[in-house]
């Protein structure tokens, strides 16, 4: 790779392609095409070297020896964490608390920040287009304190319908919740906005982030909200890595979730204390090697550079959609104004599973189900939808290639 980042006048998708070792192998000797990236992306070598590299020549545990390798495991975790506070323009490392992805993070959040703050009577906001990683925490805990979880409605479009997410900042929401990029229908929704108007009422805001990190950047302070939460998989990076971010100030009044090793600071049967933050919400051994796979992702963003990324994503986008448009009888769910490149569709007489299975056969991945997102299927009143999820290693000829193998396997199935 260039030290410099791309431009999108000097962004090389073969070059680009040439770092992902996966993307030159066949799927029943068809080429792959690779388009369930919303799903988990795939890897480059840099990243996969960097796992290898750390099994191989510096493997101990972090934070509790003073040896040689136990200092490298340690650096490599502690690296991570400032690669990850400059990835999402954090202001203070201490403020980056290293997670196994969104899942642990929300729930982190529901157990140590919400529980303790929620009685019977209050509620919790989230929005129909969520994954249920931003639903079933929140109810988990709503249920133990006789709080209520609302969601804020959508439209046709699969855009939020932002004056009624702001009618339903009432004084009893104790923790207002959005996805900034949905999963499902790749919609964008206005964080900065929402922030703002949570602010004005004193009303914490959680960011469901993963689905941004790997489209855009994210800067954390401008957006203006009080929690964040992305999954290294699905950028670039090892599975069972992630962060959840969040002011110091609730950091510091959130009591532990996970008790044991690495977070006290000295434990009495009389009584324990814990470490700072944001080492108190790192209990046990984490996956060390998978972050120093995370710090590895983040450099390889930094050099291929944002206006690249987004320029190549967005024309992959419009080519796809416009392609889908013309196929008879296809329905996109999904068609906000500002979209990452996501697409969910069924078509008319085919079952999703099928064409899914069918697609495979072709070499092509996309995903066929709910995509842990009931609420919204409920929605669009259907059970499951078909998602092809682009990434900036994807091409315009695989755009082709999936469309055309589309058309052939719906064929199949009249
Ligand atoms: N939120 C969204 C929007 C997601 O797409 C996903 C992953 N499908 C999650 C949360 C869950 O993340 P994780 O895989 O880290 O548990």
């Amino acid at each position: 790779m260039n030290a410099q980042p791309n431009s999108p006048d000097t962004f090389d998708v073969e070059r680009v392609r040439a770092d992902f070792p996966v993307l030159t192998r066949t799927v029943h000797g068809k080429p792959l095409v690779y388009f369930d990236n919303a799903n988990t992306s795939q890897k480059p070598a840099s990243v996969i070297d960097a796992v290898d590299d750390y099994y191989r020549r510096h493997n101990a545990n972090v934070s509790r020896s003073v040896h040689q390798l136990g200092d490298e495991a340690t650096a490599a975790y502690e690296g991570a964490r400032d690669a990850l506070a400059r990835f999402i323009h954090a202001p203070s490392r201490d403020e980056v608390v290293l997670t196994t992805g969104t899942t642990q993070s929300s729930n982190l959040v529901a157990y140590s920040f919400l529980l303790p703050r929620l009685k019977p009577g209050d509620s919790v906001l989230t929005t129909q287009m969520e994954h249920h990683a931003n639903i079933v925490p929140w109810q988990l805990v709503a249920q133990r304190s006789g709080a209520t979880v609302k969601a804020a409605p959508i439209n046709e479009r699969g855009e939020l319908i932002v004056e009624k997410y702001i009618e339903l900042l009432t004084p009893e929401v104790k923790l207002a919740c959005l996805g900034h990029v949905s999963n499902v229908l790749g919609t964008v929704n206005p964080v900065r906005e929402i922030a703002r108007e949570c602010r004005k009422r004193g009303i914490p805001l959680f960011v469901d982030g993963s689905q941004s990190a790997p489209h855009r950047p994210i800067d954390v302070q401008a957006l203006g909200c009080d929690f964040y939460a992305v999954t290294g998989h699905k950028m670039l990076a090892p599975t069972g890595t992630g962060l959840l971010w969040a002011k110091k100030q609730y950091l510091e009044e959130m009591p532990p979730f996970f008790g044991g090793g690495d977070m006290i600071r000295e434990v009495r049967f009389s009584g324990t204390t814990f470490a700072d933050v944001p080492h108190k919400f790192e209990a046990g051994t984490p996956n060390i090697a998978g972050f120093a796979g995370v710090a590895a992702a983040v450099d390889y963003y930094d050099q291929l550079g944002w206006d690249a990324i987004r320029a190549h994503e967005q024309a992959l986008l419009e080519h796809a959609t416009a392609l889908l448009r013309e196929v008879p009888g296809l329905r996109i769910f999904g068609e906000a104004a500002e979209k990452e490149p996501v697409i969910s569709f069924l078509i008319d007489g085919a079952q999703a599973t099928d064409l899914a299975t069918l697609l495979d056969l072709e070499g092509v991945a996309v995903r066929s189900g709910h995509h842990c997102a009931h609420p919204l299927m409920h929605f669009f009143g259907v059970p499951a939808t078909l998602r092809a999820s682009l990434a900036f290693y994807n091409t315009h000829a695989e755009v082709e290639a999936f469309v055309a193998a589309l058309c052939k396997v719906r064929k199949l199935l009249r």
